[in-house]
């Protein structure tokens, strides 16, 4: 897996006989988007690279889902378990059921 984001980048090359001097047909490169040290830092990507890259970014973020889900579960477990409302009887009644059959 991979840590960044696969983007693609739009740029003028700066060479004033270039199609891309009027500012219409810019030059697109795919580039590797990811942080280092706090900066934000492209990596131009070969066309052949773009695409098994673009799959090992995704498997960096889904694994990074799981894994802050499981650090979320983990945090609402111990939260719950610490509460003192939920601590009594949490084995009958863990979440306090609320009807709507009461009229305010
Ligand atoms: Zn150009």
């Amino acid at each position: 897996m991979l840590r960044g984001t696969v983007v693609n980048n739009s740029r003028r090359c700066g060479k004033p006989n270039c199609r891309c001097a009027a500012g219409e047909a810019l030059h697109v490169r795919t580039v590797l988007s990811y942080s280092k040290a706090s900066r934000t830092r492209f990596l131009t990507l070969p066309q052949e690279m773009v695409e098994p890259v673009r799959q090992a970014t995704q498997r960096y973020r889904e694994a990074r889902a799981r894994l802050e889900a499981q650090g979320e579960a983990g945090l609402t477990e111990l939260v719950n378990s610490l509460s003192p409302h939920s601590r009594a009887r949490s084995r009958t009644r863990s979440q306090p059921q609320r009807r709507s059959t009461s009229e305010s």
